[in-house]
């Protein structure tokens, strides 16, 4: 997607730091951050929303819970996290991705 603004970020038009990349999944730190730890998980390929994710796709499902499982550990949160989805009016980015937050909310 050409003005879609994870889609450039996978691209290298706009830059991040990448906290984890493989061939199907990236996380990066999320702009403005709503706490301590706010990282976004997201499927390189371009999926609008929640509901667009197509349950067949195990393999990325999967990997998608194993790097937030293995975020909460590298970021020490186990004791205080959460996980979201927005969507629809509470979803700013139309390229699906996971909210993961943990530590002090600010
Ligand atoms: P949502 O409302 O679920 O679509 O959230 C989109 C999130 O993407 C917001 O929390 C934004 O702060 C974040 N965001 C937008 N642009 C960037 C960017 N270039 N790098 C990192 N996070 C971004």
């Amino acid at each position: 997607m050409n003005d879609c603004v994870f889609c450039k970020i996978r691209g290298g038009e706009i830059e991040t730091d990448f906290i984890y990349q493989s061939d199907r999944i990236m996380a990066f730190n999320d702009i403005h951050p709503l706490a301590d730890t706010h990282i976004l998980i997201v499927p390189k390929l371009h999926i609008k929303s929640f509901v667009d994710i197509d349950t067949n796709q195990v393999d990325l499902l999967a990997e998608m819970v194993k790097t937030a499982q293995n975020l909460i550990k590298d970021k020490k949160i186990e004791s205080g996290y959460k996980l979201i989805f927005n969507g629809g009016n509470f979803q700013e980015v139309p390229h699906v991705h996971w909210h993961l937050l943990g530590g002090r909310f600010k």
